[in-house]
């Protein structure tokens, strides 16, 4: 009798997913997913002066647990179930597979050094749990399949349009999706029954709850269920695939570009879930320019998958895959207090920077921050206040509910100057603030208090004179801070 394990991670789905269809094809099958403390605590993070900060704040907690409970429904619906733990994968998982004498265990791998230490210490306890046992991972993150690469993943490009070319000239095909599996029965326990586990609550999780905040661009829901809601919306309902290249840079409501990361992320959604989507769109209402750029898009996301399997943790460090020795304020021996403070204020929107405070007062409040936002504001950090990069990336891990290794320290070594462009990525945000929010009306709804400044002054209310700041209602200093610094005018 062939059993086999599913160990769940960021693959939360029942469709197009690879490692449940071929342990469907067992006779019994059990499915686990981990709860792991060490994502739900805080983590050092180190340099020539370290710092902790916490892994996963409240916006995302809630939405894996979301996404564990209708991957759960969805498999008690196929007559399995979905055990669940609070406990590392390496302890639980090979403790099982000893228990039913599993013949197999089957995951998704990843291409980041924390998750690939994981699947390693699983792989090994398993074996010597249960000697024989099968292991077998399965790459399931990605649009392409790294086999079908144009070259082997260690010789990629470095550049994403030497990257992006070579993939789209080559023969490489997006794979179709598989087919959801007829699932086999649970197996049963030595001692009896199942003890299938209750997910645990957020204050299990020592995480603190919020009420999700309404000017939140999206009310976003974990789960495949949700995930695939989301699709049907954007995609078809809504029909806004149709013009997304013009409206990917928009900042205000639920429909200026995808939203889908946070499903693709936690893996609710695969990326060739949605490709299918983009390509039936194509075939039955239009292909154009627009169409083209989602899967643009999801071409960026594989590019940093591909990047951190290529170059491992030197995506993390400091210097980055450069090797670039910046002298970061917050990194001098002795420290620097004045860039501790610049990055609380950065933190929790007080720069006096109205673009970069609404941005980050946005990410707080939903867990989400558009592309362009984010941009704005890692820019603003790494080269105008010249903080440690890795500071700021840290902090969008916590908060983010789309947090993904690779595609934010991906995108956050980038814009620092120390990833995968040569170019200065240094943004002029009063300019770019001018220009993607030209009547003010997004830093206005995330900063009410500067609602009666006049659109063409409200992206530098420090050069407000006191006779207008009375006019408008607003002391600068006191309803709203001073700048911190004067973003300095380069180009974007
Ligand atoms: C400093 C910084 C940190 C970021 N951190 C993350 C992160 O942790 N997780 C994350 O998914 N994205 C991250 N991004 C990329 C991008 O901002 C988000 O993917 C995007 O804003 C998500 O919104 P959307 O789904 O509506 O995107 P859409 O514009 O609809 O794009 C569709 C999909 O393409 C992918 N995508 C788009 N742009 C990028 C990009 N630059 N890099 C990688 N994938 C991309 C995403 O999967 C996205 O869902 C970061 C960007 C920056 C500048």
């Amino acid at each position: 009798m062939k059993t086999a394990i599913v160990w769940f991670r960021n693959d939360l789905r029942f469709r197009d997913n690879h490692a449940l269809t071929v342990a469907s094809e067992s006779e019994q099958l059990l499915c686990v997913f981990c709860f792991d403390p060490r994502s739900f605590s805080s983590r050092e993070y180190g340099g020539k002066r370290s710092f902790r900060y916490e892994k996963t704040g409240h916006h995302r907690a809630r939405f894996i647990r979301e996404s564990v409970e209708d991957l759960r429904t969805s498999l008690r619906e196929m007559g399995s179930e979905l055990v669940v733990r609070h406990g590392t994968p390496e302890s639980v998982v090979p403790t099982l597979a000893a228990e039913i004498d599993a013949s197999a265990v089957y995951f998704h791998t990843y291409p980041t050094v924390e998750e690939i230490a994981v699947e390693r210490a699983v792989a090994d306890r398993a074996s010597e749990a249960t000697p024989g046992i099968e292991i077998e991972s399965f790459p399931g993150h990605t649009l392409y399949h790294p086999d079908d690469l144009p070259v082997a993943v260690n010789e990629i490009e470095d550049t994403f349009t030497a990257f992006r070319k070579g993939v789209e000239g080559s023969n490489a095909a997006v794979r179709p999706t598989v087919e959801p599996p007829t699932l086999p029965p649970s197996p049963t326990f030595p001692s009896g029954g199942l003890e299938t586990g209750t997910i645990p609550t957020l204050t299990d999780l020592g995480v603190d709850s919020s009420t999700p905040d309404e000017r939140a661009v999206l009310d976003f829901e974990g789960g495949e269920t949700a995930g695939l809601d989301r699709l049907e919306r954007y995609v078809w309902e809504r029909d806004r695939l149709r013009e997304y290249k013009k409206t990917r840079n928009g900042l205000l409501g639920s429909d200026y570009s995808s939203k889908l990361s946070p499903w693709l992320n936690l893996g609710c959604l695969s990326p060739r879930t949605v490709y299918e989507a983009v390509k039936r769109y194509e075939r039955e209402r239009v292909e154009n320019e627009s169409t083209y750029w989602l899967f643009f898009e999801l071409l960026w996301r594989d590019f940093f998958q591909f990047q951190f399997a290529k170059h491992g943790s030197k995506l993390f460090e400091q210097g980055g895959i450069r090797r670039r020795d910046i002298d970061w304020r917050d990194d001098r021996e002795g420290g620097d207090e004045d860039a501790e403070s610049a990055l609380e204020r950065w933190k929790r929107g007080g720069t006096g920077i109205p673009f970069v405070d609404a941005n980050m007062r946005e990410l707080n409040e939903s867990g989400f921050m558009s592309n362009r936002g984010r941009q704005n504001v890692a820019s603003f950090l790494a080269n105008d206040l010249g903080i440690d990069w890795r500071r700021g990336a840290a902090y969008f891990e916590t908060h983010l509910v789309d947090y993904d290794p690779a595609s934010n320290y991906g995108n956050w070594a980038y814009i620092a100057g120390v990833g995968n462009d040569s170019r200065n990525r240094s943004f002029d945000i009063v300019w770019q603030a001018e220009r993607y929010d030209p009547d003010a009306a997004y830093v206005k709804y995330w900063l009410p208090e500067l609602d009666g400044i006049p659109p063409e002054q409200a992206h530098e209310p420090w050069n407000l004179s006191p006779a207008e700041q009375n006019r408008y209602g607003v002391v600068i200093g006191e309803d709203y801070p001073k700048p911190i610094v004067r973003p300095s005018e380069k180009t974007d």
